[in-house]
């Protein structure tokens, strides 16, 4: 053992726990010395498989490829769920300077001749090696891979494409940029006390917070075009042309004339992906990234998309004529403008549909729902959950659980992170510091799961936060039950138009009355959830859909009409957009929740691109699949939850999604119970018959 070995205890074998990080030991100066020699030894892995003097095999080479930078793979981990979790100016200082180099090392990787012939010359003689359908799902995965990175280009095109790529990394760099430069010039001045009229005390709070943050005077209130803040002001704000105003801000982010100009960017951008695609062979780029998504073509994504817009359009009349009668009764002038609707939209709901978090919080304890996500495991797949105390994690707040299955045999650990702190991202994600794999031994899961909750002496949820718990969960029982041989097709590492199935699945049970009468109890009395107010939070739910609705589903249109243009199509992003949403028809008063100019998913990254759609389409199978449960007639039927288990939360990628879905659920999925579940269709239309 070298000295640097000997010192740092990111390269020693963890004798920890469960394998746990030795977080104890760990320090900011042991991570890029630790990198250095895990990106040494894994590029040192990667050599040795390509210039293997034997002939290709599956497992001196695919399996082999598979199993190379385990320990880059562990100390990229810790250091992401670090960076995530607990940051700190020293890891952030090193993050900025590892980024460029991983992206170096993996377009090294997929950009190895050697390694890719071999991998070629396996793929071609697939069917006749003798493999099983694990290992053809792999080598097909692998492959893929390779080819998705250029690698069967000709080397002038290989050129190109890099050239390509290099280009586009700085355009979608540039255009987040100009969307940041446009929110952090504009501020909405809140000046006299009629500035504030209708705003609740936790939007003047939010707006004094961000006015400090921008060096502005003492006593300043400012509205910004943070989502945070410029969303509930336009819910509740009742000054009608502030309204207007950052309305109009917010729809022309990135859309200035000058220096932040994205049109002629996301113009540029849109050129390129065409090359990109035509490089691959395909005719457009919508095709390109619909070939390795379930989804599959295009045409599936805009069918499934219509399918919600028609009804959308529709009942978002019915809507319209209630927020103009409420419009009416508050003298507020009609007929209704996009800046309107939000607002009124509240009005209605607080009339209608009040739910008090007040009232409902207390039945929503954090520990309560814990409890009851487990116990929603256990019932579906036998997991117990057992707390382990006295574990050095990466901070205090996090708390550890062992899985066992029904058998007590150990599966894998479960790290819970709930609460809110400066050095904790925002938002609620799942993520693993290691990852199920069966070769060897193998290795057992273990998955973290971030919240944002605030910390109190009973932490009190919204009905909103349970679904985020039960949702993050989703994804973690995805890591802990995944139980495949190789590493890389655990887990989540499924494709990303079927990795929120098991997240957003998962969100039924929080809606389950079953499961709600036993775990919904008053944090004080222990008295169960009144049946009222179950009613009421399944009545809201439904409320404002079609708005909801047709501001997604107009975005995701059009993203997939703008990457289904063929190649050499030049594109001017604004008449485009102006164009497409006259043919559609979108609602002025409704608009939509993001506009070309600022679009980030499709403009700051590819995964994203010709992928806005993902969310509905993962809503169709969560909505459908759920519907499994409804037929059998029990939430935690054990039949449906075997087949849950085996096709859907532990076959990780080894399975092609549309079959793994099949497998499931013994048909094609349906539409028809997410459009009831938005309200869209009526129920009885969506109604299961029984079989
Ligand atoms: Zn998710």
């Amino acid at each position: 053992m070298s000295d640097l070995q000997a010192s740092n205890p990111l390269l020693q074998t963890w004798q920890t726990p469960y394998g746990l990080p030795p977080f104890d030991r760990v320090e900011p100066a042991h991570y890029l010395p630790a990198f250095d020699h895990a990106l040494a030894e894994h590029t040192a892995e990667i050599e040795r498989i390509a210039s293997a003097p034997e002939a290709p095999t599956f497992e001196n080479t695919v399996q082999a490829f598979d199993e190379a930078g385990r320990l880059l793979m562990r100390v990229n981990n810790l250091f992401w769920n670090l960076t995530s979790s607990e940051t700190s100016p020293a890891l952030q200082e090193i993050e900025r300077s590892l980024a460029p180099r991983l992206a170096a090392h993996d377009s090294a990787i997929y950009m190895h001749a050697g390694l890719f012939a071999r991998i070629a010359a396996l793929h071609a003689q697939r069917a006749t090696l003798g493999l099983d359908a694990e290992q053809v799902r792999l080598l097909e995965r692998k492959h893929l891979d390779f080819v998705r990175a250029g690698a069967l280009l000709s080397p002038a095109d290989r050129t190109r494409y890099a050239t390509i790529t290099e280009k586009l990394a700085e355009l979608t760099t540039q255009f987040t940029q100009n969307v940041l430069a446009d929110e952090s010039t504009f501020v909405l001045p809140l000046e006299t006390e009629a500035d504030f009229v209708g705003l609740p005390a936790s939007i003047r709070e939010a707006a004094s917070a961000a006015a400090a943050e921008r060096g502005l005077p003492e006593d300043s209130h400012v509205i910004t075009l943070s989502p945070s803040l410029a969303e509930p002001f336009l819910t509740h704000s009742a000054r009608r042309d502030l309204r207007e105003t950052l309305w109009h801000a917010r729809v022309a982010r990135g859309a200035h004339d000058g220096e932040h100009d994205n049109r002629p960017i996301a113009a540029e951008i849109i050129a390129l992906r065409q090359q990109q695609a035509s490089l691959h062979g395909f005719a457009t780029y919508a095709d390109y990234q619909l070939s390795d998504r379930m989804a599959g073509k295009p045409a599936a994504v805009n069918e499934l998309l219509m399918r919600a817009w028609n009804p959308a359009v529709e009942k978002a009349g019915a809507d319209r004529a209630l927020l103009n009668a409420k419009a009416v009764e508050l003298g507020e002038p009609t007929p209704i403008a996009a800046w309107d609707w939000r607002y009124l939209a509240e009005r209605v709901r607080q009339a209608d549909y009040d739910l008090d978090d007040a009232e409902i919080k207390p039945y929503f304890a954090l520990d309560n729902m814990i409890q009851a996500m487990f116990d929603c495991a256990s019932r579906l797949f036998g997991l117990q959950f057992i707390e382990q105390h006295g574990l050095e994690l990466h901070h205090p707040d996090a708390r550890l659980w062992e899985v066992q299955d029904r058998t007590g045999k150990l599966i894998g650990t479960f790290i819970g992170d709930n609460f809110a702190r400066q050095s904790k991202r925002s938002g609620a994600w799942m993520s693993v510091f290691r990852s199920q794999s069966g070769i060897a031994g193998g290795t057992l899961p273990i998955v973290i799961n971030n919240n944002n909750l605030a910390k109190a002496d009973h932490t009190l949820l919204s009905f909103d936060d349970v679904r985020t718990l039960f949702h993050e969960f989703g994804h973690g029982l995805h890591g802990l039950l995944s139980n495949v041989r190789y590493e890389g097709l655990a887990g989540t590492s499924v494709l990303q138009d079927f990795v929120e199935l098991p997240s957003q699945i998962f969100e039924n049970w929080a809606e389950e009355a079953e499961v709600l009468k036993r775990h919904a109890r008053h944090f004080e009395t222990g008295e169960p959830i009144p049946a009222a107010l179950l009613d009421k939070l399944k009545r809201a739910r439904q409320f404002n859909q079609a708005w909801t609705s047709i501001q997604y589903v107009a975005p995701a249109l059009i993203d997939m009409a703008l990457h289904a243009l063929p190649a050499g199509t030049p594109v001017d992003i604004a008449a485009f957009e102006t164009e497409q949403c006259e043919k559609l028809g979108v609602p002025a008063d409704v608009g939509m929740r993001h506009y070309l100019s600022h679009f980030q998913h499709l403009f700051a990254g590819p995964s994203y691109a010709a992928g806005y759609y993902v969310y509905m389409w993962a809503e169709v199978l969560d909505a459908d699949g759920y519907d499994a449960f409804v037929e059998a007639g029990n939430p935690f039927d054990a039949r449906t939850a075997e087949r849950l288990y085996r096709y859907i939360y532990s076959s990780g990628n080894t399975l092609e999604p549309g079959a793994a879905y099949r497998a499931f659920r013994g048909r094609e999925p349906k539409v028809e119970p997410m459009l009831a579940k938005r309200g869209l269709i009526d129920i009885d239309e969506a109604a299961p018959v029984p079989a």
